[in-house]
């Protein structure tokens, strides 16, 4: 079954709003197991929409028609696909009912003739009702083909995806799919498939796809069967396999967990407390840690020293070592490390001292020259990387890498105690 999209609304041609939602719909129908093949967008028009319907039904299975579903006279989507598909218009009781509902809830007596129009629904269409606003999804289908309706608010959107059509596509698809999520931290994205290229290239089921994301590669490995069982069974070897290539860089198997919330998780694990030293980095890892619930257990300060006199000041950074190997150095970052986990009493400290630019690079030291050093019960392991890209991605490199740091650090020292 192939997918087309199509996006309804002038104010997405004209750039008054991003397609977010082609972002999600496209997500969605990669996780259903369903190709999309083409997505459009279209402006209120009714002939230019006529004309990307017939398009999308003569070259997809099913097309997603998202947006123009409203009550107001540029929301015609419905009209049209209905009638490019040939289903005469009638007023659906229940979708009436909780129009009515809805407005009495609300207490809306004032309500517009043209309000009432969002109870039309094409002969035999299929209905999702709308928990989050007044017009229902629709499914209609007619010779092989599918176009599914959906509003245009992000609000509704999802959660009539997720409860309903969700569902219904998978019921109406050929079988189970089921996916796995495995988050790699510390190779390229092209290291990942050239270390996987066997399995992506032989395979086509577990299919393998890799999304690279700030110093991180997330993979997502999904395969089809006949039963949910078939499909998990189909998984397991080769997310096993995955993860004996990559060892201790895969940091979770968990869809929703970020590395923070790992870092965070191994913390609370061992019964650790972690402070920051941070220069370049100027509190971003310390917000990161923070923003996981629970972060105060682990964290209680951290310091931001930019200048050679904090590091001296809070973290007793020699001045000799400053003078002689500079701020940006594996001696200075390891001074920033114990000095840190003095200074706040914590079993742990993360340092980070480097070049975030545009200005001061030299030929020996080049923007995008970080040191980062982790000291973790007397032990220091300092890491010297070279990011490339601006002054905010640098600094972003910076804290993925740290937070990554910080986590084999704890796994090597900890894991076996
Ligand atoms: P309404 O009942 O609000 O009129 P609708 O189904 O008719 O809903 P539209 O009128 O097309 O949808 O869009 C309403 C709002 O939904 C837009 O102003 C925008 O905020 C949001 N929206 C619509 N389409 C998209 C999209 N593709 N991506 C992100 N947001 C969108
Ligand atoms: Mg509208």
């Amino acid at each position: 079954m192939t997918v087309e999209l199509v996006f309804v609304g002038t104010e997405l041609l004209l750039g008054n709003i991003v397609n977010t939602n082609a972002r999600y719909l496209s997500e969605k129908c990669a996780l259903l197991g369903l190709p999309v093949y083409y997505q459009t967008v279209v402006g209120d028009n009714r002939e230019r929409m006529a004309a990307v319907i017939r398009a999308a039904l003569a070259r997809a299975d099913l097309v997603i028609l998202n947006g123009g579903l409203g009550p107001t006279e540029d929301d015609i989507t419905k009209d049209v696909c209905a009638e490019v598909m040939g289903f005469p218009m009638k007023e659906d009781a229940a979708v009436r009912a909780r129009l009515e509902e809805w407005y009495r809830q609300r207490n809306r007596t004032d309500i517009p003739e043209s309000n009432w129009r969002q109870a039309l629904v094409p002969e035999g269409a299929v209905v999702f009702p709308n928990e989050n606003g007044t017009a229902p999804g629709l499914a209609l289908c007619r010779d092989g083909k599918t176009a599914i309706l959906l509003p245009g608010p992000p609000n509704e959107l999802y959660p009539m995806m997720e409860d309903q059509v969700c569902p219904y596509l998978r019921s109406r698809g050929e079988g189970a799919i089921r996916s796995q999520m495995i988050k790699i931290c510390g190779y390229g994205e092209s290291k990942v498939e050239e270390m996987l290229l066997d399995l992506i290239d032989g395979q086509s089921n577990p299919t393998l796809a890799t999304y690279a994301k700030t110093k991180e590669v997330h993979l997502r490995v999904t395969a089809r069967a006949a039963t949910d069982d078939e499909a998990k069974k189909l998984l397991k070897p080769v997310v096993k396999e995955i993860r004996k290539r990559f060892g201790e860089a895969v940091y979770t198997t968990d869809e929703k967990e970020t590395l923070e919330e790992v870092v965070v998780r191994l913390l609370n694990k061992y019964d650790l407390t972690v402070t920051t030293a941070e220069s370049c980095t100027g509190g971003l890892l310390a917000g990161r840690l923070v923003n996981v619930p629970g972060a105060s257990e682990v964290f209680r300060e951290g310091y931001i020293t930019y200048s050679n006199k904090a590091k001296r000041k809070i973290l007793g950074v020699n001045k000799a070592t400053l003078r002689k190997h500079g701020a940006v150095s594996p001696q200075t970052a390891k001074e920033m490390a114990i000095g840190g986990v003095f200074a706040a009493d914590a079993d742990a400290c993360v340092a980070v001292t480097g070049i975030a630019g545009p200005d001061g690079g030299t030929k020996e030291k080049p923007v995008g020259l970080v040191y980062l050093a982790c000291c973790l019960k007397d032990n220091v392991t300092v890491e010297e990387c070279r990011f490339r890209g601006n002054r905010e991605k640098i600094r972003e490199q910076s804290v993925v890498q740290a937070l990554d740091l910080l986590r084999r650090c704890i796994l090597k020292s900890c894991k076996k105690d």
